[in-house]
C-alpha cells in the first residue's frame, strides 16, 4: 500500500554553517520549492525541497513505499541532518541503506533543479562531536539487544519487578526478528486437530534433533519444543494474534508453523515493545554495548557507547545477552565458514555482526557450533532479502532451475535444499506456484499481495504453463513435463526427488514464478548456555550474572535449524533468561 508521509522540517541556521573556512558563501541557489525522485527498496521516493538563495530550508517527504518500522528513522534523521549540516554527506541509517540512498538521491535530484553544486554538497565534511563520558547508570538487569529474545527477556524480568534497561545499537528495535517471515513452530493440539494434523512434542523433538544431525543438546531442544506453545499463549495474552491455519514453512519438516495475524516480525516486536514500555523498561536506542564489566568472575554491568558519549551501566542482578547472530559480518562468517564470502548475500539486518559473541568470548564464555551457518534457497537475487516471493506452504510450490527442471525435494531440510540450489546453473531458481497458494488478493508472509509482487516485477505471472515458461526464459517443453510429473507425484505420493508433503496439484491458473538465490540466513552457533540460559565458560562452569538467549547462543539447532524454529527459540529462551536473571541473582530486587 502506498504510504503518504509528510515530514516537515524547518531549521533556522546560522550563516556560519553556509560559509567556507575562507569565509566565502558556498551555496548559490534559485529560491523556491523543487520536486525530486529517488529509487528506494520498494519503489520511488518523492520529496519536495525548499531552498532560500543560500540555504536548504525544508525537506518534505511526499511519498514513499518503504517498510514501516524499519525505515521511519530514515525519513526523520536524514532530512534533519541535511538541514542541520547543509550537506549531502550525511550518514545512511544503518539497517536501511536502500531507503537512505533513495532519499538522498531524491533530495539531490531536487537540489540539482535548484541550481546547487551537488558535488560540493556530497563532499562537504560534517564535524561530529567527539565522544565524551556521559553519566553512568545503575539498574537491576541490563538486556543487550532489542530483537525478540531481548524483548522477551526484558518483559519477563520487569514482570517480576526488576528495573530493566535494554540497549539497542540500531535506531530501531527488531533486529533479524522483524525481518523474519514470522513462522513459529509449536505443537498446538487445538489448532492442528482442526486440520487433522497429528503431532506431539516428542515428534517436534525428533525433527529438531535429527534435522540438526543430532548435534543439538538434548536438554536445550526439549526445553524449546516443550515450551514453544506456551510462548504462543504468552504472546496472545499480550494481545498478539496468530492465524488458526497451520502451515509448513520451508524446512520445517512438518505442518506445525503458525503465522502471526500481523505480518512480518512487527507483531512480535510491537507486542513485546508495548508491554515492555508498560512495565517501565527503559529502552535505549542508538546505544551500543561495547564490553561486559566483570568483578571477581561475575558479570556486573556493561560499557556502552552512544553518539553523545560513553557510559557504564551497573546491573545488580545480571546481564542478558541477546545481541543476535553474525550472518551480516562477512569477516566473521568467513572465519568459521570460508565458503560464505562476500559473494553470498544475506537476509540479515546490518546489525547482525556477532558483537554479543565477541563480548562473551572476552569474559571466557565457551562457544559452540560456530561453523554451522544456515543459508536459505530463498534470497532475492538483488538484495538477498527473504521478501518478494510468492508461495506459502511447502506442500504447494516447487523449485525449478534454468533448465525448467526440479532438482530437490521442496520438503527437505534447508541445508539440503540450499546445497542443491548452489549446484544448479548460476545457482539460480524459480519458486513456482499457482492460484491454490496465491489466490487473487492474497499476501505472502511479508504482507506483500500477489498483485504487488507481480507489479513490482518480483514475481512472474502467466495464465498458462507455456506462457510462464516463456517469461521465465526456460524450455517450455521441459517445464511442461516438470509440471506434469509433479502433478502425478501429488496423485501417487511417489516423487522422484522424495518430496513427502503434498497438497494440491499445480493446475490452477494464474501461475507464478519468483526468482531466488542462496542467501546466508542464521548462525546456529554461539554462546554456550544451559537450559536456564546461564552462560557456560570454557572450563564448563556457569559465569555468574551472565545469561544469553536467541540467535547469539549455540547448541540448540545443531548443524541445521528447522524452518520455523528460530522464533520459538527467541521467545522460549528469552522468557527463561528474563526469569533466570531475576531468580538466580544474589542481589536484592529494589
Ligand atoms: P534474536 O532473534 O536473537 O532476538 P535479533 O537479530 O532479532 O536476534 O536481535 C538482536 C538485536 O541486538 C538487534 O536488534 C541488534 O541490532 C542488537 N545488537 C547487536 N549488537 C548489539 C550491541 N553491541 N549493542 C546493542 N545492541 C546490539
Amino acid at each position: 500500500m502506498k504510504k503518504l508521509s509528510i515530514i516537515l522540517f524547518s531549521v533556522m541556521l546560522t550563516l556560519s554553517l553556509l560559509v567556507t573556512p575562507a569565509g566565502a558563501a558556498v551555496m548559490s541557489l534559485e529560491a523556491g520549492t523543487y520536486s525530486g525522485n529517488g529509487e528506494g527498496m520498494n519503489g520511488t521516493i518523492e520529496v519536495k525541497v525548499t531552498v532560500a538563495k543560500d540555504e536548504i530550508t525544508n525537506i518534505e517527504v511526499v511519498s514513499e513505499n518503504e517498510t514501516d518500522g524499519m525505515t521511519d528513522a530514515v525519513f526523520e534523521k536524514i532530512p534533519e541532518d541535511i538541514l542541520a549540516y547543509q550537506s549531502l554527506a550525511v550518514d545512511a541509517v544503518s539497517g536501511a541503506t536502500f531507503a537512505s540512498k533513495g532519499l538522498l538521491a531524491a533530495v539531490t535530484d531536487a537540489l540539482k533543479k535548484a541550481g546547487a553544486d551537488v558535488d560540493f554538497l556530497k563532499n562537504k565534511k560534517i564535524e561530529k562531536k567527539a565522544a565524551k563520558k556521559i553519566e553512568d547508570r545503575t539498574t537491576n538487569v541490563v538486556v543487550i539487544g532489542g530483537g525478540n529474545a531481548g524483548l522477551a527477556a526484558a518483559v519477563t524480568a520487569s514482570d517480576q519487578g526488576a528495573d530493566v534497561i535494554l540497549l539497542e545499537k540500531m535506531p530501531m528495535l527488531g533486529g533479524n526478528s522483524i525481518r523474519a517471515g514470522g513462522a513459529y513452530n509449536a505443537v498446538d493440539p487445538e489448532r492442528q486437530k482442526e486440520q487433522g494434523i497429528e503431532d506431539s512434542v516428542e515428534r517436534h523433538f525428533y525433527h529438531t534433533y535429527t534435522g540438526g544431525d543430532k548435534e543439538g543438546k538434548i536438554k536445550l531442544i526439549y526445553t524449546l519444543v516443550d515450551n514453544a506453545n506456551k510462548g504462543i499463549d504468552w504472546l496472545e495474552s499480550m494481545g498478539m494474534g496468530f492465524e488458526d491455519e497451520i502451515f509448513t514453512v520451508l524446512g520445517a519438516l512438518w505442518p506445525r508453523s503458525h503465522a502471526p495475524s500481523e505480518p512480518v516480525g512487527n507483531g512480535f516486536i510491537n507486542t513485546m515493545r508495548d508491554q515492555a514500555e508498560k512495565n517501565g523498561v527503559e529502552i535505549l536506542l542508538n546505544t551500543k554495548a561495547e564490553e561486559l564489566i566483570t568483578e571477581d568472575g561475575r558479570v556486573v554491568g556493561v560499557k556502552a557507547s552512544t553518539e553523545d558519549g560513553n557510559f557504564e551501566i551497573r546491573a545488580s542482578q545480571g546481564v542478558v545477552m541477546a545481541a543476535g547472530g553474525f550472518a551480516a559480518n562477512v569477516e566473521m562468517r568467513k572465519k568459521y565458514n570460508p565458503l560464505l564470502d562476500e559473494k553470498t548475500k544475506t537476509t540479515n539486518h546490518p546489525g547482525a555482526t556477532g558483537d554479543g559473541i565477541v563480548m562473551a568470548e572476552k569474559v571466557d564464555a565457551d562457544l559452540v557450533g560456530m561453523e554451522y551457518i544456515q543459508s536459505l534457497p530463498l534470497g532475492d537475487p538483488k538484495t538477498g532479502s527473504l521478501k518478494g516471493w510468492a508461495g506459502m506452504s511447502v506442500e504447494n510450490y516447487i523449485f525449478v532451475n534454468k533448465n525448467g527442471e526440479r532438482f530437490v525435494s521442496e520438503s527437505d531440510r534447508r541445508d539440503v535444499m540450499t546445497n542443491a540450489l548452489i549446484d544448479q546453473p548460476d545457482s539460480f531458481m524459480y519458486i513456482v506456484c499457482d492460484a491454490h497458494s496465491m489466490p487473487a488478493g492474497s499476501k505472502n508472509s511479508f504482507n506483500e499481495t500477489i498483485e504487488e509482487l507481480v507489479a513490482k516485477g518480483k514475481t512472474l505471472k502467466a495464465m498458462t504453463i507455456k506462457g510462464l515458461a516463456e517469461k521465465m526464459n526456460v524450455d517450455p517443453e521441459a517445464f511442461a513435463q516438470t509440471i506434469e510429473k509433479y502433478n502425478k507425484a501429488v496423485e501417487t505420493g511417489d516423487d522422484e526427488f522424495g518430496k513427502t508433503l503434498f497438497d494440491k496439484k499445480l493446475n490452477k491458473p494464474p501461475y507464478y514464478a519468483s526468482p531466488r538465490v542462496p542467501t546466508a540466513h542464521h548462525t546456529m552457533g554461539g554462546i554456550k548456555i544451559n537450559s536456564d540460559t546461564q552462560v557456560i565458560d570454557t572450563d564448563g562452569n556457569v559465569i555468574p550474572g551472565f545469561f544469553a538467549a536467541g540467535e547469539v547462543t549455540g547448541g540448540i539447532h545443531g548443524t541445521n535449524r528447522l524452518g520455523g524454529n528460530a522464533l520459538p527459540d527467541t521467545i522460549v529462551f528469552g522468557r527463561i533468561a528474563g526469569e533466570a536473571v531475576v531468580k538466580n541473582s544474589p542481589a536484592e530486587i529494589k
